[in-house]
């Protein structure tokens, strides 16, 4: 049975999905004006996980992710570097997609855009203010009251009730904060549904207010419920997200249709560089490129990831990304050096239960069953590869531990079949290189020996220094 830890209640809970067919997954996606940094990643890392453990437990999966393409960030850029909107997004958004794939993410079914939504959004709005749920202001914009919303605060524990809000006088400072899309637990708020621009502002939409643009909030409760329904079972992102983001969607969205918006809301914790969040204000952000630049390979960021329970916090260092790094070479090694015949096994299962060479079934070892047992509680991936390392290191016949291994990757997403049972081959090019490396070290010239070894991690080898002598991996 799988149980997850759900934001609404505190509490781990059983998982049961509204319907048998299928269950409805929503993660808050990237806002496209720059590159995402690894602690945004992680988020995405924790959702894949969330993905693909329900995937295990035998569930069809509709998941969807939105991309927020408009933004006060994006807005400022496009006016900065004086070129159109769309310009950034659609960098960024490659650029995104890119770092998805390297780290073996699992796309979503639909990448809704805001933009293309923008329509339905103010259709939404409308409603909103029709309930008395919103009001107009004189400018053109509409807030959501959050003194009409009885729940207000029920996620993150927030009191919305207690504060008088509404159309009242308040400082030039408060009004800008009312309209900006991020704010934190000391400004409890009415918060923008919709923000008027002047006429000859290019960013803008017509609507019945005027001319303006939807504010960030409105589009997760609109796009999610477009594709999943009122109602649907799990809604993720980062814990940054609990308030204002989660608590204002399940104001818009139980406002409107005065049905329950989610089920399950799931956050993951942060990646913190020296004990404080990583982000983009604060510069202490490194990307998946720059994680390359060093010469490191995208899954081993992932395999750290996974050393982590999602609900704790991460602190990110070198030294850890190597520790990282070096379990999953060392992993790597092991299952290379396992028979030949496990070739077969790279197409999948399947081929493996066909051959005659396989000893008994992988289900008369409970290795796998533990690891889902482990995963199934609230996500527990340090726990997960734990299980596995014990598998690797048995002494149960290998064609079960490589059964077993292919079934785990297909949660933990290493790659792992991409070396299960294949020899190292080392090509010459790389082998020239290793020598020329040895000679620079041994005249002292360090800068060309980096320069050299630089060259061999890009063409996808590690080496290593052993009192042996170099060692590629
Ligand atoms: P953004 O593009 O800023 O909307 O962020 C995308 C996702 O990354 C959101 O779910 C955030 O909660 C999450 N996020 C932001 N900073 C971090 C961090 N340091 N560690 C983990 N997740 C983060
Ligand atoms: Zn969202």
């Amino acid at each position: 049975m799988l149980k997850l830890f759900n934001t609404l209640s505190k509490k781990i809970e059983d998982f049961n999905p509204l319907t048998s067919e299928q269950v409805g997954l929503y993660t808050c996606g990237p806002t496209v004006y720059d590159f995402m940094h690894i602690g945004n990643l992680r988020t995405f890392l924790f959702s894949d996980t969330l993905y693909r453990v329900l995937s295990a437990n035998g569930y069809k999966v509709k998941f969807i992710q939105n991309i927020t393409d408009i933004d006060d960030k994006i807005i400022k850029k496009a006016k900065e570097e004086n070129i159109p909107l769309s310009e950034i997004t659609n960098k960024y958004t490659k650029f995104y997609f890119e770092d998805l794939k390297k780290l073996n993410i699992t796309p979503a079914d639909v990448y809704p855009k805001a933009t293309e939504h923008v329509g339905k959004m103010a259709k939404y709005i409308e409603k909103l203010v029709e309930k008395g749920l919103a009001y107009v202001e004189e400018d053109g914009s509409v807030y959501f009251d959050i003194s009409k919303f009885e729940d207000y605060g029920k996620l993150s524990g927030v009191e919305g009730r207690t504060l008088k809000t509404g159309t009242r006088i308040l400082s030039r400072a408060a009004r800008e904060l009312r309209s900006s899309d991020e704010y934190n637990k000391d400004n409890i708020q009415d918060f923008a549904l919709w923000k008027a621009v002047e006429a000859d502002e290019k960013v803008g939409y017509d609507s019945p207010w005027g001319r303006g643009r939807p504010g960030w909030h409105i589009e997760c409760s609109v796009m999610s419920q477009e594709y999943l329904g009122d109602t649907f079972d799990i809604h993720a992102g980062g814990v940054d997200l609990i308030f204002p983001h989660h608590e204002n969607e399940i104001a818009q969205s139980e406002g409107y249709t005065g049905k329950k918006f989610v089920n399950f809301f799931l956050h993951g914790e942060h990646i913190l560089v020296n004990g404080a969040k990583m982000s983009k204000s604060l510069k202490n952000f490194y990307t998946l490129k720059d994680l390359e630049k060093k010469g490191s390979d995208p899954m081993a960021y992932r395999y750290l990831v996974l050393t982590a329970h999602y609900r704790d916090k991460l602190n990110f260092t070198w030294e850890s990304l190597q520790a990282a790094s070096n379990a999953l070479n060392k992993l790597r090694e092991e299952i290379r050096g396992w028979p030949n015949v496990i070739l077969n096994a790279n197409k999948g299962s399947q081929d493996l239960d066909s051959s005659p060479l396989w000893g008994p079934s992988a289900q008369n070892d409970n290795y796998y069953q533990r690891f889902l047992d482990v995963l199934n509680n609230d996500l527990n991936t340090p726990q997960a590869l734990a299980v596995l390392h014990e598998m690797i290191s048995s002494n149960s016949p290998i064609s079960n531990k490589a059964k077993s291994l292919l079934e785990m990757d297909k949660v933990l997403g290493l790659k792992l079949d991409e070396y299960l049972g294949k020899k190292l081959e080392i090509p010459e090019r790389v082998k020239k290189l290793v020598e020329e490396r040895e000679d620079a070290r041994k005249q002292g010239n360090f800068e060309k020996s980096d320069e050299l070894r630089k060259k061999i991690i890009e063409l996808g080898f590690e080496i290593k220094d052993t009192p042996k002598g170099p060692k590629i991996t």
